[in-house]
């Protein structure tokens, strides 16, 4: 028997933010032989593409008015940035500020677990998951393939807490140390109406969020706009951050006449009418937002 059909039990998994599950230590060399294989494999297109407001060298998350470190390669500074470890799995960032840096406001000792021990679990979490998933990958087996489902999850609930984390707490300054520009006034009127009104409506939608959640000002590439979007469960199957390349519909409406109940067959169709040129367009679009060339 190997690994992959082995049960994979939900209470070995991450899910408890507190309880991270043993790794080694982010300055530590990771020998593991598979870690730099899955990267290696594609599927990081969009996810190594997620920042933050400031350039960071690796394992620094900074700010632009908080001695952040000028950008090594001279390129336009890039909120996409994200520290990665020499294995090329992702980091764990230290703050721009210190944890009481925003006190009163948010405390430090809420800093200190929210940026620490909680995000490392998204962390250890989305690292797992990118990993797990090129192993299944390459074996290739329908019976590793069953663990699909629960991988992705695991990368969905992760993935998209340590990169909200990294967005959120750059979003983030000490009282009194940043105004908006009137440019981002300009911007941000043309959207909202005024920046009063702008808050006035996050506001709102931060209070009304059901549950635990966020509520992100996000930009919507087509149309050139800012919207702001409750998000109740950020686990649902979403990565927040990733530039969709290709897309596969399915819901029924898109297949049921042709191929009624019958998804796999509908999907097998797809791939013989998939547009390769279109996708690479799209990722070189999207990976020159990040600041790649090509
Ligand atoms: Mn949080």
């Amino acid at each position: 028997m190997d690994r992959h059909s082995e049960p994979v039990l939900s209470h070995e998994l991450p899910f408890d933010s507190y309880a991270a599950p043993a790794e080694a230590g982010a300055s530590q060399p990771d020998h593991h032989p598979d870690r730099r294989r899955f990267l290696q494999m594609g599927g990081l297109a969009g996810l190594a593409t997620l920042g933050l407001g400031g350039m960071m060298a690796p394992g620094r998350l900074s700010a632009h008015n908080h001695g952040g470190n000028a950008p090594e390669s001279g390129a336009v500074p890039s909120i996409f940035e994200v520290p990665l470890r020499s294995d090329g799995s992702y980091a764990l960032p230290s703050l721009p500020y210190p944890h009481d840096a925003l006190e009163p406001y948010i405390d430090a000792e809420t800093m200190r677990l929210h940026s620490g021990p909680h995000w490392n679990a998204a962390r250890v979490g989305l690292n797992q998951a990118l990993e797990k998933m090129a192993e299944i990958r390459e074996s290739g087996a329908i019976r590793d393939y069953d663990f699909l489902p629960h991988w992705q999850r695991v990368l969905a609930f992760n993935g998209a807490s340590y990169f909200l984390h990294l967005i959120f707490f750059g979003n983030m300054a000490p009282a009194g140390t940043s105004e908006p520009s009137e440019a981002l006034k300009e911007k941000i009127s043309r959207d909202f109406g005024s920046v009063d009104q702008m808050k006035a409506h996050f506001t709102r939608a931060a209070l009304t969020v059901e549950g635990c959640g966020w509520c992100i000002l996000g930009y919507q590439p087509m149309g050139d706009r800012m919207v702001i979007l409750q998000v109740e469960k950020h686990q649902n199957h979403t990565l927040w951050s990733i530039i969709p390349i290709l897309t596969l519909d399915v819901w029924e409406h898109a297949h049921y006449l042709k191929y009624q109940n019958r998804r796999g067959a509908y999907i097998d169709a797809f791939w013989n009418v998939v547009n390769w040129q279109n996708m690479e367009e799209r990722l070189i679009a999207a990976r020159k937002v990040a600041g790649h060339s090509a």
